[in-house]
């Protein structure tokens, strides 16, 4: 295997990170000189970290590597917009059938539940808040997809309620949109304290190795990691690197990695909280796939996600960061144009890595090596129960939840650069045209 070239940057000013409380604490260890382990786990993201932890659990005996190139939080797992989403994304796609719909929520629930029991049990300091979600639309055109998604939750049964008008102005403390679809089992968190949480939560038998980028990785067993420190070498390797994951030569022809960005403001000033009297924390996406996730966060900051760039290189340059933060300011400005003066104190880029059909990958690579990657933007909760599920099917265990993972884990193909980069780049023009003033 050649080496891997193309490691994480950190992309930005990471905000979640920034204004984590466990930010100065120290969580792992740089990896020096050579380790053996029963079981390496690369990438600590949510994935990663639920995958380590099922392991120690399954195989109490066995020695467990974790590592990460970057610090826990500083990866897409703590960029991102802190939304754990319980009711199934693509509810209105009319691609999934009721019974899907409600076996990914399912899956969900139990995910947001392990959460939450690892969050209440080590005191994981995470602004965790069971706030539900707006699905909000601004234009009258974007009714339809608010509509959708209100009769395909309808017919799987999930609660929801419509909220519109002034009642709506008054939930959010902005009369931007016209319409939303409020779903009450979400949960929203700061992902990068969440993230840092349960990695310094982790059992004793798993060893975390952080600031350590793999630089190389050969097959065995036992198979290879190199480092600029030194090497690990184990039994079984799972690689949990998210849109990294094509660089390690395994995955290859099933994913699109794309960036999108997120800006988060300093705490409004008494002043400015005149505004959101009586308004309780809260999250919106977007009625149109491309257009702008918002939040009201506890501690009286606004965060703003929007704009994606396809970037094989996998790293967001200066101008793009700029690109993004002039239309975070736009978005911003135009849902609450009495804060038109509200500087940002933060923005930062991260990796969404989605397929064609929102399958991920979750299978066997060779013998004793395995990957799990294709959260398709909400990982989360997602990466939480494959990461969990992944151990219990290296363990050889069998169960209804992972017959149906695994029926869901047979992405698309999908064809290699250039005509990838061309493919993106038009699928984009396409959604950025119609998002609107969604965006
Ligand atoms: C701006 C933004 C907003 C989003 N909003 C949401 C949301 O609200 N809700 C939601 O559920 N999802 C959201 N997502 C998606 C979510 O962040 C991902 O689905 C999730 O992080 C995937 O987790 P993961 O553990 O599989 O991968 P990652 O979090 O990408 O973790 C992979 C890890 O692998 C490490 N790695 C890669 N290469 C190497 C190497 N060579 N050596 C060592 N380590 C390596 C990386 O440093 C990284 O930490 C959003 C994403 C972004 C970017």
């Amino acid at each position: 295997m050649p080496q891997i070239r193309k490691l994480p940057a950190i992309d930005g000013q990471l905000g979640w990170f920034e204004t984590s409380p466990s930010r100065h604490a120290a969580i792992g260890q740089r990896l020096r000189g050579h380790h053996h382990f029963h079981y390496a786990v690369v990438g600590a993201g949510f994935t990663g970290v639920a995958l380590a932890r099922r392991l120690a659990e399954l195989h109490p005996q066995a020695r467990i590597a974790l590592v990460d190139a970057l610090e826990v939080g500083q990866g897409a797992s703590g960029r991102n917009a802190g939304f754990i989403i319980d009711v199934p994304h693509n509810v209105d796609g009319g691609e999934a059938d009721v019974e899907s719909n409600r076996k990914l929520h399912t899956l969900n629930l139990f995910a947001i539940e392990r959460l939450r029991s690892l969050k209440d049990r080590h005191g994981i300091d995470c602004a965790w808040q069971d706030a539900g979600k707006y699905m909000a639309a601004h234009e009258a055109r974007h009714m339809d997809a608010l509509e959708r998604f209100a009769q395909g939750l309808k017919r799987a049964g999930f609660d929801y309620e419509l909220v519109e008008g002034a009642a709506l102005s008054r939930r959010l403390g902005t009369a931007y949109y016209q319409a939303a679809v409020y779903t009450p089992g979400n949960v929203l968190v700061n992902p990068a304290s969440l993230v840092r949480g349960l990695a310094a939560s982790l059992p004793e038998s798993v060893t975390l190795f952080t600031g350590s980028p793999v630089t190389a990785c050969h097959d065995g067993p036992p198979h290879v990691l190199e480092f600029a420190g030194g090497t690990v070498r184990a039994d079984k390797l799972v690689l949990t690197v998210g849109s990294f994951s094509e660089t390690f030569g395994k995955v290859r022809n099933r994913l699109a990695t794309v960036f999108t960005y997120a800006s988060l403001s300093e705490p409004l000033t008494p002043d400015e909280m005149g505004l959101f009297d009586d308004v309780a924390p809260w999250g919106t996406t977007s009625a149109h796939p491309a257009g702008t996730t918002v939040r009201y966060t506890p501690d009286q900051r606004l965060f703003v996600r929007n704009t994606f760039h396809y970037r094989p290189a996998l790293l967001a340059s200066d101008a793009d960061l700029r690109q993004a933060m002039h239309q975070h300011r736009l978005s911003f400005e135009a849902r609450f144009p009495a804060l038109a003066t509200k500087p940002f104190a933060h923005t930062w880029g991260g990796m969404i890595s989605v397929t064609r059909n929102h399958h991920s990958i979750f299978r066997q690579e060779a013998e004793g090596v395995y990957s799990v990657v294709g959260c398709n933007g909400v990982g989360v909760a997602k990466g939480t129960y494959l990461g969990h599920y992944m151990a219990e099917f290296m363990a050889g265990m069998q169960s209804p939840a992972l017959d149906f993972i695994l029926a869901n884990s047979q992405p698309n193909w999908i064809p290699p650069d250039p005509f990838k980069r061309i493919g993106a780049a038009m699928r984009m023009r396409k959604e950025l045209a119609g998002a609107g003033g969604e965006i």
